[in-house]
């Protein structure tokens, strides 16, 4: 029984090795070497505390305004409106108040696991030493600003995640480097970040082959298929046998969704990191700043400043002056802030308009899986992602009802 698990980023590298470990036959394919697509430059965050739908009214009601602001957090480049407005709609969809109550709640039963489970996969891998043990502060420069953002406490005091109100004293003991426009912050200590994302996946790649699984180089052009999937179909001409096929291709998994018959609603919020290797300062914790719509994360042997979400689809060359945005922003908060050294750097978030993963056996051909649209939160659900296909392919009971997460619920 061959199992093909089409992308290796962090989602199915974390599935490959799952499925390895539980004694199936695995081969990891992927156009490019493991770890190069988003998973690649994201913000290193376990993020447990980010899992509000992008669609609540606080969220979409400032759209219009960001629309005029060429720096605005969200940009979406007018050539690509026409396209995306199937998307939008049903991201419009999704802001109804019985919908996002649903998507919190499926939201933070995944984010419930998260830290957990990623510390298990860590400790099974010998990769313990690949998280920090610093959490993340939320930034507010007052009492305003604060209260701004309080739909997101209320939500998190819902859900009971762990979570401290601290005042400028407390911050400066914390991170020193922070301005003293910084009157207030919350602390989320089980946000932890990666020591390197991108070296995070080709680990665990090492970890799948050394339990005897394969990784192949190839992109995925189609499929062969009757009631059951049978072959998978590359550019160049191979055609690989399969039992099952797990589609986990980031923003790119509904072009490979399509050929199977089964389109599903993915879009691409592209994001930028600037990844500084002499920064001039030093920092423990993750930092974001809500007003501001940026965070700065110590990573890969620097200091990664990033965020934004821009809208313009899989194949529009980057705008780097989204990555400039941010870093001119991060200064607001670390005067002393350096930027030398530095690279900038554009990846595709699998993004669905509803913001919940797909997490599904497909709706019509057996053998075929879905683990894709993460968005935001990749990384952070990596190994419960990992876990529950792994049930799901394997025939085990997921411990999670995986219903809110089918393929075919739009
Ligand atoms: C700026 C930014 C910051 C982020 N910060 C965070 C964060 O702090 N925390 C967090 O949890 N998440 C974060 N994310 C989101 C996270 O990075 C993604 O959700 C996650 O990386 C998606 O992983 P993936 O494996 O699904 O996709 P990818 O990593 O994109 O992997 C998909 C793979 O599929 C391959 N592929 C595509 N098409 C084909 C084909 N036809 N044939 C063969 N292979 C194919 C690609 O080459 C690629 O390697 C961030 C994202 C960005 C852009």
């Amino acid at each position: 029984m061959t199992t093909v698990v089409i992308g290796a980023g962090i989602i199915g590298t974390a599935i490959a090795h799952d499925l390895q470990r539980r004694g199936q036959q695995v081969l990891l394919l992927d156009r490019d070497a493991p770890g190069r697509g988003a998973s690649f430059g994201n913000m290193a965050s376990i993020a447990v505390t980010e899992f509000m739908p992008a669609s609540r009214p606080s969220v979409w009601k400032q759209i219009p305004g960001w629309m005029l602001d060429p720096e605005g957090p969200v940009r979406i480049r007018p050539s690509y409106m026409p396209r995306l407005l199937p998307w939008f709609l049903r991201f419009i969809a999704a802001s109804r108040p019985s919908k996002l109550r649903a998507l919190e709640a499926e939201g933070a039963a995944l984010c419930a696991r998260s830290l957990d489970d990623t510390l298990a996969l860590l400790r099974e891998t010998g990769l313990e030493n690949q998280i920090s043990d610093e959490g993340c502060l939320s930034l507010y420069t007052d009492e305003a600003e604060f209260k701004a953002d309080r739909d997101h406490i209320e939500i998190l005091d819902r859900f009971g995640f762990p979570h401290e109100v601290i005042g400028r004293q407390a911050i400066k003991a914390l991170e020193p480097e922070l301005s003293d426009k910084i009157g207030m912050a919350v602390r989320f200590p089980q946000n932890r970040s990666m020591r390197d994302p991108y070296q995070l996946v080709v680990k665990l790649a090492e970890r799948f082959t050394a339990l005897g699984g394969r990784i192949d180089t190839g992109e995925v052009t189609g499929f062969t298929r009757a009631d059951s999937i049978r072959e998978v179909v590359l550019k160049d001409g191979r055609r690989i046998a399969a039992d099952a096929v797990v589609i986990c291709a980031g923003a790119f998994s509904g072009r490979l969704s399509a050929m199977l018959g089964e389109p599903i609603p993915l879009e691409t919020e592209r994001g930028y990191h600037t990844q500084i290797m002499a920064p001039g300062i030093s920092m423990k914790h993750s930092i974001i700043w809500p007003a501001r719509a940026f965070m700065v994360t110590p990573t890969a042997g620097g200091i990664r400043v990033g965020g934004t979400v821009e809208m313009a689809g899989l194949d529009a060359a980057p705008d780097y002056r989204r990555a400039k945005i941010t870093v001119r922003r991060a200064r607001e908060a670390l005067p002393a802030l350096r930027c030398e050294d530095f690279t900038e750097w554009m990846g595709h978030r699998p993004a669905l308009p509803d913001t919940v993963p797909i997490l599904s056996a497909s709706a019509k051909t057996k053998g075929v899986f879905y683990a894709t649209g993460h968005g935001h939160l990749g990384l952070t659900y990596a190994a419960t992602t990992a876990r529950l296909m792994g049930d799901l392919i394997t025939g085990a009971k997921p411990q999670l009802d995986l219903h809110p997460y089918r393929v075919n619920r739009f």
